[in-house]
């Protein structure tokens, strides 16, 4: 496939596209990462909390791709009224590979900083751990603002490689990337499609879309990949599940770019905001 790779901070690669599988059911799971797969996509992006490991790992085993040619990411779901320590992250992590049916991931991210728990070093500090016995092959974290960046640097000599974040042209987040080209994380962007609302409709995307005979989405997802993001666009409609794997024929010019950056001067968030969300 014509995916190109992102190198990590620790000489691992990943495909700078993979397919999300936030909200889709258990049960649907093993179909539509299989039909991601045999479109072409490699790496897949799943959590503790989406409830979709078993499914997910069901489509791997059966895919018959060998595991080198995977990349897999899970998160930890660091959320049940308590201080996450080393063991109930041990735990945890033994858990998502239990039901991934693998015995090891290649990205294994803190879901969310969630700050007023305070307890996101010492996971971190246990992520290290994970890292060093080789069952993770890079970790990071997700949602992580600056300050909570720079609390980690003060503790841990081991940089995240990813930070997975809200990014897409209503929320285009410079200021994070700028800094995480300085540090040496990788950007990855969660909801490139700004989840297949507003932003697909805009008369803006409609028209870079029309001008190069594309779908807002691959315009959106040519965007990403242009800034140099890594994407993971999450459909279970067999046909957009392709469409959003075949952006790599056509490009976008300084002129279609500008068009799409100038939506983020208006622009806001979907998700919650790092900062309260526990
Ligand atoms: P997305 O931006 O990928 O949008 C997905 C939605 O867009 C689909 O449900 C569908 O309605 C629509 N869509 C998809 N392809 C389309 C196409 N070609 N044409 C028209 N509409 C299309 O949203 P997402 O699922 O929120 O984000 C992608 C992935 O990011 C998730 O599945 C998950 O893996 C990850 N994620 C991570 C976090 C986090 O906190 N780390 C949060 C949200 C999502």
């Amino acid at each position: 496939n014509q995916v190109p790779a992102v190198r990590l901070n620790n000489g691992t690669s990943m495909p700078q596209l993979g397919y999300g599988v936030w909200q889709v059911p258990d049960s649907e799971a093993k179909k539509a990462v299989s039909t991601a797969l045999e479109a072409g996509y490699r790496s897949v992006d799943t959590a503790a909390v989406y409830g979709n490991e078993r499914g997910t790992g069901k489509a791997l085993a059966a895919s018959g791709i060998p595991r080198e040619e995977l990349f897999v990411t899970t998160k930890l779901w660091n959320g049940s009224k308590q201080r996450w320590g080393r063991d109930e992250t041990l735990r945890a992590f033994d858990e998502s590979l239990g039901k991934l049916r693998l015995d090891h991931v290649d990205l294994y991210l803190i879901h969310w900083p969630r700050p007023m728990r305070d307890d996101f070093l010492t996971i971190w500090k246990t992520f290290e751990e994970i890292a060093a016995s080789g069952r993770a092959r890079a970790v990071g974290v997700s949602n992580f603002r600056p300050e909570d960046l720079e609390r980690l640097r003060e503790v841990s000599p081991l940089v995240p490689a990813v930070n997975q974040i809200e990014l897409h042209p209503l929320f285009p987040q410079a200021g994070l990337r700028a800094l995480h080209a300085s540090l040496g994380i990788a950007t990855e962007a969660w909801s490139p499609l700004g989840q297949g609302k507003e932003l697909l409709g805009l008369p803006a995307v409609v028209a870079v879309a029309a001008k190069h005979g594309r779908s807002a989405a691959q315009v959106v997802l040519r965007w990403h990949l242009q800034l140099g993001n890594v994407v993971i666009p999450k459909s279970v409609t067999p046909s957009r599940i392709r469409e959003n794997l075949d952006v790599f024929g056509f490009e976008l010019d300084a002129e279609d770019l500008a068009a799409l950056d100038a939506l983020g001067a208006g622009g806001h968030r979907i998700g919650p905001d790092p900062a309260v969300f526990d």
